[in-house]
């Protein structure tokens, strides 16, 4: 992983060239309807009077947001009309529909004629998605999760994912997501066990779980446990991020921040790392990270006096809540162009799929989040659009956590690319922990 100190050597791609100063970046007006009313332009007020702005739970106001929010509703309608797995479908179909309108091939054919290959090597990652519920419901979120998701990992599973991990002796990481993880039954008793394991445990968190209430001793929690802190904040702009993750997010953010920072994490030599993530607030690509990260190293200690150790950014997947924005603005092409346009073969080498294993909140094992949100089992027949599976399969279901022993096992499974996973090979890469070139 990336300390932030060793430079990158800055991919030379036609696209590649957002400016750091990502507050200056707003987003143009949809070219296709809904038009989406203006966010009320917000004002940082400095750090009075934010324990004042920032109690109790986040909750009702994210639910009255989407209550209110008119891509929030169509979305929730067309589910409720198709369901998730014929949702899902479409919008492969609409991906796989651009490529074709642009006359590029798919992304195993890209690779092929590139002469390169995405092979699996030894797991040193387990990452665990353990529930779909969270206090959020962001613009871009690729797992589409908020405060009506009820999707939640039981102690079965969860016993059995430490099962396997005591087993897997090349894995060194046990990553938890959600949703918002922390809100999960599960997340503490994860942690305790694997804290006693030795593997470094990290927490992705969205910051604002810290102020919910029933979590006020989650920072300390986490400090125990030397938990490594992996945070979402898309900007060091009150208006992007709360346009991005809604409102209030921005403030619960940096009080969430100044918390962990309080117990020493983000601080050199506590042993204790926080990083953050940023994401663009629209349909391009990240900026450089090294810059990036300066960037908002100097904005969060002039405003807030907040520090941290990297950042990583992370290119927007055209996938859930992202396709669905970019689609209904009429981006959806263009945004494919765009990444195919940048694609960066030096990307390939650092995909995190190649050692990571993704586990779902009901044991189902995938290559990485993305594949797991589309469905795209590990071990299932038929999800890998250029060369189906020659391997032992599980059908329709693909592998569960049940049915392994060790990650180990796993080795020799194809990794399921689609087109999705241009998103990951353009401009500097994208990966859980930022850019892969
Ligand atoms: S992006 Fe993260 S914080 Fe936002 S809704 Fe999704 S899981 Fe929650
Ligand atoms: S989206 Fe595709 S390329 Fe990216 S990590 Fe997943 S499988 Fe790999």
């Amino acid at each position: 992983m990336s300390t932030g100190a060793e430079q990158r050597e800055v991919p030379v791609t036609p696209d590649f060239n957002t400016p750091v100063e990502v507050d200056k970046l707003r987003l143009s007006t949809p070219k296709a309807p809904p038009a989406r009313a203006a966010e009320p332009a917000a004002k940082w007020a400095g750090l009075d009077g934010l324990d004042e702005r920032t109690t109790g739970s986040l909750v009702p106001d994210t639910l009255k947001q989407m209550g209110e929010d008119e891509e929030f509703q169509a979305t929730a309608a067309r589910l409720r009309a198709l369901g998730a797995a014929r949702m899902t479908l479409e919008e492969k179909k609409l991906r796989r529909r651009a490529l074709d309108e642009l006359g590029l091939p798919s992304f195993q054919q890209y690779l092929a004629r590139a002469g390169l290959a995405v092979p699996r090597a030894t797991s040193t990652i387990l990452q665990l998605n353990i529930g779909l519920y969270c206090n959020q419901a962001c613009a871009h979120c690729h797992v589409e999760s908020s405060p009506r998701r009820t999707e939640s990992m039981s102690r079965e599973v969860a016993e059995r994912c430490l099962v396997v991990l005591r087993a897997s002796g090349g894995v060194a990481t046990l990553d938890i997501t959600g949703g918002a993880p922390e809100l999960n039954p599960q997340f503490r008793y994860l942690v305790e066990q694997a804290s006693a394991l030795g593997v470094e445990i990290i927490d992705r968190c969205n910051l604002t779980v810290l102020q919910e209430p029933g979590q006020e001793d989650l920072a300390e929690f986490l400090a125990k446990h030397k938990v490594r802190v992996v945070a979402s904040l898309p900007c060091y702009s009150p208006k992007n991020v709360n346009t991005q993750r809604g409102s209030g997010v921005f403030d619960r953010s940096i009080l969430g921040l100044r918390q962990l920072n309080a117990l020493g994490y983000g601080v050199e030599g506590s042993g204790l790392s926080l990083d953050l993530v940023y994401n663009p607030l629209g349909a391009f690509l990240p900026p450089p990270q090294e810059a990036l990260e300066a960037k908002y190293k100097e904005e969060l200690m002039e405003a807030f006096g907040i520090t941290f150790n990297s950042l990583f950014t992370i290119t927007n997947m055209p996938i859930k809540r992202f396709a669905d924005f970019l689609y209904r603005r009429g981006e959806l092409k263009d945004y494919m162009e765009l990444l195919v346009r940048n694609f960066n073969p030096a990307a390939t080498k650092g995909l995190m799929c190649k050692d990571t294993v993704s586990v779902g909140w009901d044991g189902r094992i995938f290559d990485c989040d993305f594949n797991q949100q589309l469905g795209l089992g590990m071990g299932t027949a038929g999800t890998n659009e250029d060369a189906p599976f020659d391997l032992k399969t599980m059908g329709d279901v693909g592998y569960s956590i049940f049915d392994v022993d060790s990650l180990d096992e796993l080795a020799s499974t194809k990794i399921v690319l689609e087109s999705h996973c241009f998103g990951c090979t353009s401009g500097m890469g994208s990966s859980c922990q930022g850019a892969t070139s």
